[in-house]
């Protein structure tokens, strides 16, 4: 099984946490990787387009340039693009 249903969940719930405690947003976020890697499970798509995959900072804008969209960190200015489709 390559989804393990209880550690999506706690993916959301950590992600959750980040949101609530900017904080501390990055060490929950690097739990819920950890957690992704250690049970082999994917962070949800939606929840990936949410953070920084550099510097793991939840402070992103959002641009859509069709047929993309462009996750840009205002921290670091690292950008990422992801299909629309
Ligand atoms: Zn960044």
């Amino acid at each position: 099984m390559k989804n393990n249903k209880l550690a999506t969940e706690r993916i959301y719930r950590l992600f959750e946490l980040a949101n609530e405690n900017k904080d501390y947003s990055k060490r929950y976020i690097q739990l819920a990787k950890k957690i992704g890697e250690k049970t082999n499970t994917k962070i949800p798509k939606e929840l990936k387009k949410t953070f920084c995959k550099k510097c793991l900072s939840l402070e992103i804008k959002k641009i859509e340039k069709n047929p993309f969209l462009i996750i840009k960190c205002e921290k670091c200015g690292f950008e990422k693009k992801y299909s629309l489709n």
